[in-house]
């Protein structure tokens, strides 16, 4: 049996290793916590805030029909606490998984030289070497903070704060900026978000990006676009450069977040080509320059989502099962902000077919043509966007539940579907998967 040796136990790293468990001898080494960005400092904790953000603006809606009204208050204790028996809960469960497929765990940081994998004790000589070492945050040191200013530097650090701050801002405009914005302003903080360039969520269409920034501006957010962070004052207040090159000096603020994206937690020693940006170079087949070293997740680039990372490691362990994986990728990933209300989309948006150069159609549908958007007083729209003959090439919702809507469209863009046949699917009343037999009945 051959033996494979996995650098990282995040959700690429331990995927991978469990599906590979019945082939070969799988040692995984992880310097921190098995989980890794997921579970610990990233989609669990943060979804956790969201699902309590969810429960506060659901009461907050209540209160329209209670005779008195309910004013939410959060415990950020007991928040913290609870966030954190949960995530806690989730290793636990890996690392049960990780002994019943009899994976050797290695709680070690590791250095590689050639095709040997070194730790403080041991050297090991594997066959083959998975790295799925994910990604960090940019460092804060591009900005001048001074002395005792309430900065948390990256989003992990700010995951366990013990207060809800009165103000808050947000530098950075892509999604784990925005989510975390949307969640501190439900919770009661005023938000001012500053993003450096014209518009947030650069990776989605320019028009669902508006239009998601235009609904949060309306539940109280504050958008301050074209500004480059400078200096973060012991205060609490920023100064920025804006596009006309004027240094502005802001309010105080209680709190603030620096999240300005991530980037490739390289390993030392490792000898492969990578980027530019250090992340590492794989073929259709993970596999990079070196022989017998393969690379999945964060560290070979984004998009960064746990799904593609996962998918990636199936993808991986097949191809070395010896399965043929030629006519599989890991190119149709549902990407979700959840802030509120979601934005979610999976395959092309307009601007992607644009600069392909592909010609499409665009079907949209409002929720309000739904009963069950009428009971729960929601209000977004669907987008499908089709090739000439009406076959699905992408899907953007905005409103609520999109997280899990986009995923029907995930299995009509995977088995080739046309907008036409969305008509001969019965979907349950009143819900708002509706809103898919609505598009094919009416287009
Ligand atoms: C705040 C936040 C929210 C997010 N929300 C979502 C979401 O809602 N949905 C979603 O899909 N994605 C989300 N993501 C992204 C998602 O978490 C990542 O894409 C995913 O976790 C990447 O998995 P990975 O296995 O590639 O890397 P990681 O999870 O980063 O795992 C890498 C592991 O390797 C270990 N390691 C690194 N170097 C060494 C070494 N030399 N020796 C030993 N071990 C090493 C690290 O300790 C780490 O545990 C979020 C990320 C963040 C930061």
């Amino acid at each position: 049996m051959k033996n494979v040796a996995i650098i990282g136990a995040g959700v690429a790293g331990y995927t991978a290793a469990i599906e590979l468990s019945s082939h070969f001898r799988v040692t995984l080494f992880e310097k921190s916590l098995t989980g890794g960005t997921c579970v610990n400092r990233g989609c669990i904790p943060v979804k956790y805030f969201v699902y309590r953000r969810d429960q506060i603006n659901e009461i907050t809606k209540a209160n329209q029909v209670l005779k008195n009204d309910l004013v939410p208050e959060i415990d950020m204790k007991k928040l913290q606490s609870d966030k954190n028996n949960k995530t806690e809960k989730i290793r636990k469960s890996i690392n049960s998984n990780l002994k019943k497929s009899k994976i050797e765990l290695v709680e070690s940081n590791v250095t590689i030289s050639g095709k040997k994998i070194i730790t403080e004790v041991k050297t090991y000589e594997p066959d083959i070497i998975i790295v799925a070492t994910g990604s960090i945050p940019v460092s804060h040191d591009i900005f001048d903070i001074e002395p005792k200013a309430p900065v948390s530097e990256n989003s992990t650090k700010f995951l366990n704060i013990d207060k809800i701050p009165s103000t808050l801002a947000v530098i950075g405009g892509g999604y784990i900026g925005i989510e975390l914005a949307s969640i501190f302003s439900s919770f009661g903080s005023k938000v001012t978000v500053f993003e450096r360039g014209d518009r947030i969520l650069p990776g989605f269409e320019k028009a669902s990006s508006k239009s998601l920034e235009f609904r949060l501006k309306r539940s109280g957010l504050k958008f301050i676009k074209n500004a480059d962070v400078k200096k973060i004052h012991k205060t609490g207040a920023l100064t920025y450069i804006d596009k006309n090159g004027n240094s502005i000096a802001t309010e105080s603020f209680e709190h603030v977040l620096i999240s300005i994206g991530r980037n490739a937690n390289t390993v030392q020693g490792l000898d492969v080509q990578t980027t530019d940006k250090n992340y590492i170079k794989v073929d259709n087949n993970f596999k990079t320059s070196a022989d017998g070293i393969y690379a999945i997740g964060d560290i070979i680039g984004p998009p960064f989502f746990a799904h593609r990372a996962s998918r990636q490691a199936m993808l991986l362990s097949w191809y070395l099962k010896g399965e043929d994986i030629s006519d599989k990728d890991d190119s149709l990933i549902p990407e979700v902000v959840f802030t509120e209300p979601e934005l979610a989309k999976i395959g092309l948006d307009e601007d992607e077919l644009k600069q392909k150069g592909i010609e499409f159609k665009s079907y949209k549908i409002p929720y309000g043509v739904l009963g069950k958007s009428i009971i729960l007083d929601e209000n977004g729209q669907l987008k499908l966007l089709t090739d000439t003959n009406g076959k699905i090439l992408g899907c953007i919702i905005i409103g609520k539940s999109s997280s899990e809507l986009v995923g029907y469209m995930s299995i009509a863009i995977y088995k080739g579907m046309n907008i036409n046949e969305l008509k001969d699917i019965t979907m349950p009343h009143p819900t708002l998967s509706e809103l898919f037999l609505e598009i094919g009945l009416r287009y």
